[in-house]
């Protein structure tokens, strides 16, 4: 049975998708039927058939959700969760696993190997579609359209608007996608790469410099509603997101 969301105005949401979902899944079929389903939910979604593809997709862009089947030809998706868990860029990879196999010591295993959810075929695409958001609001949350506040700012990603009380903060789209990310981690320090990774998807071809110059214009955008100081630079490490500004690092440039 198919879920049928409403179809999201991506002009609304300045073209932007809500979440980029890779699923693995070597029956065309099933992929079919959960890509649409995603599709319409707003996600951007890609598909493998295999391992190998599967792999190589994370290796370009680092999504923010993996539905992974357990069952695959070559390389198991067990083996494949397994890796990500074992590696630091893909550690906290959120992944939903899709089975055949329904006996409890199956379904420990495939938790046991870094799973953070487990659905057992036939499996209803609504059901897939509430555990997404489930696991998304609880590890990727910039992936979801809820309004988000931190200090003085909230930003709602329905409506692709930052506000300060009643004062817009105009910003462009990677510097909103760039806020979103920090206002959904805040107060964590996010190193260059972290943040091509999460923000931008893309850790091989865009220079870490390329953050230097969206964080500077972040900051310029947020200094007319006098928050800049909420983005720190934290030396050798990376950017933070912080509702109580130091004095020190406050307003230091990269
Ligand atoms: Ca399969």
């Amino acid at each position: 049975m198919a879920a049928r969301p409403a179809r999201r105005d991506r002009a609304q949401r300045g073209g932007a998708p809500m979440s980029r979902i890779l699923v693995v899944e070597d029956e065309t079929a099933i992929a079919e039927l959960v890509a649409i389903n995603l599709r319409h939910a707003g996600h951007e979604v890609t598909l493998a058939a295999d391992a190998a593809q599967a792999q190589a997709a994370v290796d370009g862009i680092l999504p923010d959700l993996v539905v992974l089947d357990w069952m695959l030809p070559g390389e198991s998706g067990l083996a494949m969760a397994r890796r990500w868990r074992g590696q630091a860029r893909t550690r906290d990879l959120p992944v939903i696993m899709l089975t055949a196999r329904a006996e409890e010591a199956d379904r420990v295993a495939g938790l046991d190997a870094g799973a953070d959810d487990y659905l057992v075929k036939p499996f209803s695409v609504n059901e897939l579609l509430a555990r997404i958001r489930a696991v998304l609001r609880r590890m990727a949350p910039e992936a979801l359209d809820a309004a988000v506040e931190v200090g003085a700012l909230k930003l709602d990603p329905s409506t692709r608007r930052v506000m300060r009380g009643e004062i817009e903060v105009r910003l462009g789209p990677t510097e909103f996608r760039l806020l979103h990310f920090l206002m959904t981690h805040p107060e964590r320090v996010h190193s260059r790469a972290q943040l091509l990774d999460r923000v931008w998807g893309d850790h091989v071809f865009i220079e870490e410099r390329t953050v230097d110059v969206h964080v500077k214009r972040l900051r310029e955008a947020l200094d007319r509603v006098d928050c800049a100081r909420m983005i720190e630079t934290v030396r050798g490490a990376g950017y933070r997101l912080t509702q109580r500004p130091t004095a020190t690092a406050g307003d230091t440039g990269p």
